[in-house]
């Protein structure tokens, strides 16, 4: 799973531009030995129906996004620097200085120096309008040879493993998901089940939107990364997860409000197991599930987060043992709720 995951962070796909991560999904789903109907909609989700060992009538949905944060390119200066936006939820502390790849080119984060900036400036975060991409190109026209505007960047980052069970890369939000769904059908499921990889989750949950239509499930499980505050300074109770600590399930975020048998049911099925398991301790932030509930006339929804520091920067930072209760986690899933007998 690992390899597959660094060959999952090495593709771009910042949101609406998941092409290459699509097509690796495609050709992974190709290779799996499990009997499946594959198809991409107008977005570009990619669905796939798995037969599983078991036939079951409850259509289970495992649903993970393929875009990344990242930027898009609006402009180029006649100096030869070019403006950009935001694509997603990007932190602007985190970008000054930072390296960025856009159509294979190597640019700088760049902006006024820091002995350049006033007293009140210092103290305060580089507000993104105030930064620009510097793709050392010293006229209009050469920088518009290297980029154009609508074209996109992303943090240049590699797969780096640092000590102990922590590894960092860029878009391990929601490579990390990916992966997990490919590995579920590395082998042929328990039951019957359905996987959405979704586009432009980064820019307001939309993907998931039209696969769940497309998909009418039963159940859905969004499996996601989520922020982990268990850095220097912050208290407990605002640390929202903690990493090493295993799976993190929601009760409720800023999009969903969580069905409370699910949630319930997936703690069971952890502690039956006998792997770590944590609760998503504020409610903050949101992912593909607000969306799915909404479709149709209502899905209930779970989500299975990976808990994740600096998530959004190009050094996200995951722990390979909450990569793999994870797995454990989802497959014990398939047998709770695809079997299709209902629990209290
Ligand atoms: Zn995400």
């Amino acid at each position: 799973m690992i390899t597959r995951l660094k060959q999952l962070c090495s593709l771009e796909g910042v949101s609406g531009r998941e092409d290459a991560v699509r097509k690796y999904i495609l050709q992974e789903l190709a290779s799996s030995p499990a009997e499946m109907t594959i198809s991409v909609d107008a977005l570009g989700n990619v669905i796939a129906r798995v037969e599983g060992r078991k036939r079951t009538d409850c259509t289970l949905l495992f649903a993970a996004h393929m875009d990344e944060v990242g930027f898009i390119i609006t402009g180029v200066t006649e100096e030869g620097y070019l403006r950009f936006s935001a694509v997603g939820g990007i932190d602007s502390s985190v970008i000054y200085g930072k390296r960025v790849k856009v159509n294979g080119h190597t640019g700088v984060l760049g902006g006024k120096a820091v002995h350049q900036c006033k007293e009140e400036e210092k103290t305060k975060a580089v507000s993104l309008d105030k930064l620009l991409i510097d793709v050392a190109a010293d006229s209009r026209e050469k920088a518009l040879a290297i980029a154009r505007p609508g074209d996109v960047a992303v943090f240049d980052s590699d797969f780096v493993n640092l000590e102990g069970d922590l590894f960092k890369a860029r878009a391990l939000d929601d490579r990390a998901g990916c992966a997990l769904l490919l590995e579920l059908v590395s082998e042929v499921p328990e039951y019957d089940i359905t996987l959405a990889f979704t586009v432009q989750e980064e820019v307001g949950l939309r993907g998931a939107k039209t696969a769940a239509y497309g998909v009418k499930p039963d159940i859905a499980i969004v499996v996601d990364s989520t922020t982990a505050a268990d850095t220097a300074g912050v208290p407990s109770d605002k640390q929202v997860c903690r990493v090493g600590e295993g799976s993190v399930v929601s009760f409720m975020d800023n999009r969903t409000l969580y069905d409370k048998n699910l949630y319930d049911r997936i703690f069971q099925t952890a502690e039956r197991i006998g792997i770590p398991i944590q609760a998503k301790s504020m409610v903050a932030g949101g992912n593909d599930a607000g969306s799915i509930q909404l479709t149709r006339t209502g899905v209930k929804v779970a989500a299975v987060s990976l808990p994740c520091r600096y998530i959004h920067s190009p050094s996200c930072v995951l722990s390979h043992k909450d990569l793999e209760a994870t797995l454990i986690l989802l497959q014990g899933l398939i047998g709770e709720f695809a079997s299709g007998e209902e629990e209290d």
